[in-house]
């Protein structure tokens, strides 16, 4: 049976004390121990983070790693820094890192590497935007970002891999999917990766869905035959909307 997962992205919000109040709030809710639950604090907090919840179910990822190894890259975090200090999975391919760092599906390629050699989850995103949607070049563009970034790995990478498909258009914006929208595209994901990889490990990957997912839309979301779960934005930031989305399978 395939892991479901919750995950919240806090991207660039919150301050220290702020994150404290917020995990520790997340800690006195409960939620089924069947949900991988997740949280991605920047960079700067994921340390102090991993050790305010060691002991619980809840693991620590970061939001981007470097495409290099180490060296003179001044500002970048490397996917081994990352995994010395516990965190266990890294967003790669988010949104806003291909539209506001330019990041393309060859760099986000060289990342998964890199975290997969450092025993990170890569959580790998891909997602059309609204025009892509619009003329009808949505399935194109996801299979351009999946096979580009992720499909030179062999069979036990892949399964190692968590993916995540996010439309653009869906993103802080309000508007969800419709579950059809969601079905459809987490299907196409799903034999994409079994033309690939073939049934058993196409079917052994979470696929998780983003774009305004909330406790009121998560249950149908969650209940969709491709869909294994959600990666959060906004409603990650308030620990009872995010435990009650954990609560929607
Ligand atoms: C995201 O940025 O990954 C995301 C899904 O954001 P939101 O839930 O706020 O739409």
């Amino acid at each position: 049976m395939r892991k479901k997962i919750v995950a919240g992205n806090w991207k660039m919000n919150k301050s220290l004390p702020e994150a404290l109040e917020l995990v520790g709030a997340i800690k006195t809710l409960s939620y089924s121990n069947e949900v991988q639950l997740i949280v991605v604090p920047p960079f700067l907090y994921a340390k102090t983070l991993v050790d305010e919840l060691s002991g619980t179910q809840v693991s620590v990822g970061v939001q981007n790693c470097a495409k290099q190894e180490k060296g003179a890259f001044t500002g970048e975090v490397s996917a081994s820094m990352i995994q010395s200090v516990g965190v266990d999975y890294v967003i790669i391919g988010h949104s806003e890192r291909r539209a506001y760092f330019s990041e393309n599906n060859q760099d986000l390629a060289l990342k998964v590497d890199l975290a997969l050699a450092n025993h990170l989850t890569p959580i790998y995103c891909c997602g059309e935007i609204i025009e892509e949607r619009n003329s009808g070049n949505y399935f194109e563009v996801v299979k351009s970002q999946i096979s580009e970034g992720i499909f030179h790995l062999s069979a036990t990478q892949i399964q190692k891999c968590i993916i995540a498909y996010e439309p653009v258009w869906a993103i802080g914006t309000g508007v969800t999917a419709t579950p059809e929208q969601a079905q459809e595209m987490h299907q196409f994901i799903r034999n994409l990766l079994k033309e690939k990889y073939g049934e058993a490990d196409a079917s052994s990957i979470s696929i998780l869905y983003g774009g305004s997912c909330n406790p009121q839309n998560a249950k149908e979301l969650f209940a969709l035959p491709d869909v294994d779960g959600g990666l959060i934005g906004g409603a990650s930031l308030v620990a009872e909307d995010f435990i009650a989305i954990a609560n929607s399978f």
